[in-house]
């Protein structure tokens, strides 16, 4: 692909929905290669008129509270019970420390991989800092220039990319065990914060009796919290893999946010909020990554670290002089 030509084919085939297409695309604003960062930049830009618009979903909890299979049953339920479509996209820390996989192994949801209304990608977070970033964004946009319904956001939560997803998903919903306790479970007060429904997951045989405490004791953590000035009271559910209902009535609880959403502030507020924010943190990121690729910047920064270490030098005289150094 190297002309503007064929990337406006390659627009015209995504926004046919043709899934082949769509999966070239992935691959090519997934791509390191400056070359094809900048024909990304221009395929986005291509796509950026009249996209319509996919409800933004995304999901979040440690590996094995169950997050696969409770998305493979809402994009079953999607499908069968309200004639959607959906894309789920499976971001994968694992694979750029370990080269390993946590997500990204093929039995998961083969179900729902098997449905024509379906789309499921893995996308592996590559070691970017911070996680998931620009290139989860724009398989996002993507996806909604593909005109699915649905856009799931599967991630593990392990804390580091839930605030990038956050500003990703116009929902963000956190699965839990009910056995266990919020400091096990790795789970920040900060990630609950900005959850907008906690789901119990895995509700069912033994679990069902302490289940009913952690209801408890998160809808009372839940009021501990201020106010949100969107004004959405965050909600707690109960799910399990064994009650279809249970899956239902996660549905409802996700429209009925939308139906807030929508009432409240508008969709395309809420969305512009978090464009203003990507700006501003992208600005930074690669404002730094322009600074430490300075030439002679990472000498200094050695050596003023020594310094520092040995006493020599304060750390806010320091960081002053490094900056001026590049003057
Ligand atoms: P993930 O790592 O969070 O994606 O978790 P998985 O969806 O792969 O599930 C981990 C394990 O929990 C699997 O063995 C599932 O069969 C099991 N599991 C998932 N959902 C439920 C549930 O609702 N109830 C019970 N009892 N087990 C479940």
């Amino acid at each position: 692909m190297q002309s503007k030509k064929d990337l406006e084919q390659l627009s015209i085939e995504i926004r046919q929905g043709n899934r082949v297409s769509l999966g070239r695309a992935i691959t090519l604003v997934e791509s390191r290669l400056p070359e094809h960062r900048i024909l990304a930049d221009q395929l986005m830009e291509i796509l950026s008129d009249h996209s319509p618009v996919s409800r933004r979903i995304a999901i979040t909890g440690v590996p094995g509270v169950g997050k696969s299979t409770a998305i493979e049953a809402l994009g079953l339920s999607l499908i069968q019970h309200r004639n959607q479509t959906v894309a789920v996209l499976a971001i994968d820390p694992s694979s750029s420390i370990s080269g390993g996989s946590i997500l990204g192994d093929k039995t998961r949801m083969q179900e729902l991989s098997k449905q024509k209304e379906a789309f499921i990608r893995p996308t592996p977070s590559g070691g970017h800092l911070g996680g998931v970033g620009e290139r989860t964004m724009q398989t996002i946009l993507l996806c909604e220039a593909a005109g699915f319904d649905n856009i799931i956001i599967e991630t593990v939560g392990v804390g580091q990319s839930e605030t990038e997803i956050r500003y990703m998903a116009d929902i963000f919903i956190l699965l839990m065990l009910p056995g266990a306790g919020d400091e096990l479970q790795g789970i920040k007060r900060g990630i609950m914060e900005m959850t907008d429904l906690i789901v119990l997951n895995k509700f069912d045989g033994n679990a069902k009796e302490s289940g009913l405490d952690a209801m408890n004791h998160y809808r009372n953590a839940l009021h501990f919290f201020p106010p949100r000035s969107d004004g959405w009271q965050p909600r707690v559910l109960k799910h399990s893999m064994y009650l279809p209902e249970s899956t239902l009535e996660l549905l409802d609880a996700i429209d009925q946010y939308y139906v807030h959403l929508h009432q409240n502030q508008g969709l395309a507020k809420f969305r512009a909020e978090q464009y203003t924010w990507w700006f501003k943190e992208q600005v930074q990121r690669n404002w730094l990554e322009k600074l430490y690729s300075k030439e002679g910047f990472g000498d200094n920064l050695q050596r003023y670290t020594q310094e520092i270490r040995e006493g020599k030098l304060n750390p806010f005289k320091a960081a002053r002089s490094i900056l001026r150094d590049l003057d």
